[in-house]
């Protein structure tokens, strides 16, 4: 018996559903049930005293390991939105920054006519006075 495909017929002719049992004494193993007749029944044999013993304590190790895994991927999808949200900040105050210097550089060519105005009004006013 192995595989997932595993096909079992009930006695009353009917195709039987095989579940997996999850319970202290029996963690792991395989049961039919049939939707007809309504007959359950193992499909693996007992479970030995160790699995028993062993298995119960590895789902529930393995549910806290899910646990952690999710509360870990909760807590790295926080830092993720975080990092976007900082992301955008920084490429508005880097915008900032151009349009500052953008800026910086037209005052200081403005400040430049000016002087060349200047100059010329002075040339203008000497060379009229
Ligand atoms: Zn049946």
């Amino acid at each position: 018996m192995s595989g997932k495909n595993m096909v079992l017929i009930c006695d009353c002719g009917k195709q039987a559903t095989i579940k997996t049992s999850w319970t202290n004494r029996n963690p792991g193993r395989r049961f039919y049930c049939c939707p007809s007749c309504g007959f359950i029944g193992w499909t693996d044999p007992p479970m030995c005293c160790r699995a028993v013993a062993v298995i119960p304590g590895l789902l529930k190790a393995r549910n806290e390991l899910e646990e952690e895994l999710e509360e870990q991927l909760r807590l790295m999808r926080e830092k993720d939105q975080q990092l976007k949200k900082l992301n955008k900040f920084f490429l508005l105050s880097w915008a900032r920054n151009e349009l500052e210097e953008e800026l910086e550089e037209q005052l200081r060519l403005m400040r430049e006519k000016d002087q060349q105005l200047k100059k010329l009004n002075k040339f203008f006013l000497l060379s009229w006075g």
